[in-house]
């Protein structure tokens, strides 16, 4: 806009020597100093990206405490994402504009907005360099910060595996998802045409999904639904040799979820004819097939495809590992995302840097203040059991221990005699701290010990390296824009009168297919089928953040419902 070039100059270089004590002569590039190009004094607060992070920053700055600082967002995308409905979306089951929300809509007067990739931050001189998307040798220019909030996310993990680069649709961007829904089309087309043989035609309608997570798992279940209420009637001709498989490392899909989910997922796919090709590794992508390798069996085998979509998790942002480099030896050292103390502020960056969502990770030696004498007990338990007593005993001496074991137990499955026995139990620990009786919970529970230690393990390490969700997300968004506004947070100070960081699990949701959902909610524990179908619908479609994306989202159900989805290849 005229203002924001306006405000781009190259006049004035002191004012960025002066926040930088003169460290740094600045270079030629143009300097952004603040709206209308004046440095108004306020703390400069620069936003990288505009996802869940740092849209939830933004929404948490009240215009009042906005007033008091000067912010800038930059990001390489000018919209937010709803990501949790990119998989309706590559089906056409909702629009593309209605899960997109403009980022100066949500920004307002809050403050000013490029559109920009970031390619350098140098934590000496306190600038960002960035460059306008589609023109990184001219459209570049320097903003100046007091502190920076880092939100740039992840990059797609490749596990530098030959052919996923060039071959497999990643599943992250409003464009991926497009790219996929006129794939299908097209492999649809094709596979009609009088000049395909029988064989072409099989290998244009298998479509493989690599991951089995909650991305992957959904993926394949809107394909489905796309295939059985939409192509069949369509394409009568070929609905017979439609394949749909997910190729998953682990034996069972959703780890991250209660067993009784996974199982039923898996039931629900083997039911629909989706097709769990487990305990497999892809080895190698060619152009129109996956070989992949069956770990149990140690077999080797090739998947022809027409369409091949990489759901298989994140690796760390390229800016990230960039500035992990430029930071005090010794302070960085996470191979996946960038470390921040409990405020979330980066380590070696004197607290002039936060990070948040899924490119930063928080520091913690041990989770659980008490999870060695947990071990100690444990191991010196009578009969090998750990009698809850003790359990409880050791904990009561931190209530931050038990609400840590109640947000994570999530981490547990079927193994330790189910997920939810385990929740109860966590739940239990919870609750007597609060004086509430839990009946079915005797002082004299024991739980065998070597579960137990698993158990502790596997909480402590949860709470170390927290999901790469929304969810995680959007709650730090929330805190670091509290923790500016209040003040308490001062450049190379420790933070005093503010609590750290605490991440409140409210659980995971996933679609599963056929109007059917999973929830897997610590307080309720596993719901599936129809009744968690309806709740991922209404979720979904009020989490969105605006009412008019509420409505389009509401009215795309319904269009779908009544005339079936879109198929045409735009
Ligand atoms: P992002 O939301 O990824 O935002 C990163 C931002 O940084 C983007 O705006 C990007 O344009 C910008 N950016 C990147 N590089 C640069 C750069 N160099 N310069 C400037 N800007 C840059 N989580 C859930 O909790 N529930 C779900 O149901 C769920 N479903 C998902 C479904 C899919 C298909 C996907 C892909 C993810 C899903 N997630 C879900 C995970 C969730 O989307 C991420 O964890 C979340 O987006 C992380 O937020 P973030 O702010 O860290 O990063």
């Amino acid at each position: 806009s005229q203002s924001c070039v306006a405000a781009l100059s190259t006049e004035e270089p002191e004012l960025l020597k002066e926040s930088n004590n003169g460290a740094t002569k600045p270079d030629d590039l143009p300097i952004y100093y603040g709206r209308g190009g004046k440095y108004s004094g306020k703390p400069r607060v620069v936003v990288l990206g505009s996802g869940w992070g740092a849209m939830s920053f933004i929404k948490s700055l009240s215009r009042r405490d906005s007033e008091n600082m000067e912010v800038t967002i930059v990001s390489l995308r000018n919209y937010f994402l709803y990501t949790p409905l990119l998989p309706a979306c590559a089906t056409g089951t909702v629009e593309e504009r209605s899960i997109v929300e403009p980022v100066r809509k949500v920004l307002g007067t809050k403050g000013v907005f490029f559109e920009a990739v970031c390619h350098e931050i140098d934590p000496v001189e306190k600038t960002i360099k960035a460059c306008f998307p589609a023109d990184a040798e001219e459209g570049c220019f320097k903003v100046p910060y007091d502190t920076l909030v880092l939100a740039v996310g992840s990059v797609n993990n490749t596990f530098g595996i030959k052919g996923v680069a060039e071959h497999t649709f990643f599943f992250k961007s409003i464009d991926d998802a497009h790219n996929l829904r006129r794939k299908v089309s097209e492999c649809f087309e094709r596979a009609s045409l009088p000049a395909s043989t029988q064989e072409e035609r099989e290998r244009l309608l298998s479509f493989v999904i690599v991951g089995g997570g909650p991305t992957g798992v959904e993926v394949a279940a809107e394909l489905h639904d796309m295939v059985l209420d939409d192509l069949r009637r369509i394409y009568p001709d070929l609905i017979s040799l439609v394949r749909i498989r997910v190729i998953e490392l682990q034996d069972h899909v959703l780890s991250t979820y209660d067993r009784e989910i996974s199982n039923y997922t898996a039931s629900e796919f083997s039911r629909e004819g989706i097709d769990l090709v487990l305990n497999s590794r892809v080895a190698s992508v060619d152009a129109n097939k996956v070989t992949v390798v069956n770990s149990q069996r140690n077999e080797t085998s090739e998947i022809p495809f027409g369409a091949c979509v990489w759901a298989t998790g994140v690796a760390m942002h390229p800016l990230i590992k960039q500035l992990q480099g430029k930071l005090p030896e010794g302070s960085q050292t996470h191979f996946r995302s960038i470390v921040t103390d409990q405020y979330l502020r980066v380590l070696g960056s004197e607290g002039s840097i936060y990070a948040i969502g899924d490119a930063a990770t928080i520091q913690q030696e041990k989770a659980l203040s008490h999870s060695e004498e947990l071990f100690d007990a444990a191991d010196t338990s009578k009969d090998g059991r750990l009698q809850l007593s003790e359990v409880r005993s050791i904990l009561r001496k931190s209530s931050e221990d038990y609400s840590h074991f109640a947000e994570h137990a999530r981490f547990l499955d079927g193994k330790y005699g189910g997920l939810k026995r385990w929740n109860n139990m966590v739940a239990g620990l919870v609750k007597k701290r609060t004086d509430t009786p839990v009946s079915a919970l005797g002082e004299d529970t024991e739980l065998d010990k070597d579960a137990f230690r698993e158990i502790i393990g596997k909480i402590d390490q949860g709470l170390r390296a927290l999901p790469a969700t929304a969810q995680v997300a959007k709650q730090q968004g929330e805190y670091v824009a509290k923790l500016l506004s209040s003040g308490k947070a001062k450049l190379g100070q420790p933070v005093t009168g503010f609590k750290g960081f605490r991440y409140g699990h409210k659980g995971s949701l996933a679609y599963v297919g056929r109007d059917k959902a999973v929830m897997d909610v610590p307080s309720i524990g596993p719901v599936f089928g129809y009744t968690a179908g309806v709740m991922w619908k209404g979720f979904e479609t009020y989490s969105q953040i605006s009412l008019r994306n509420i409505l389009l989202v509401s009215s795309d159900w319904v269009r779908t419902k009544l005339f079936g989805r879109d198929i045409s290849r735009v």
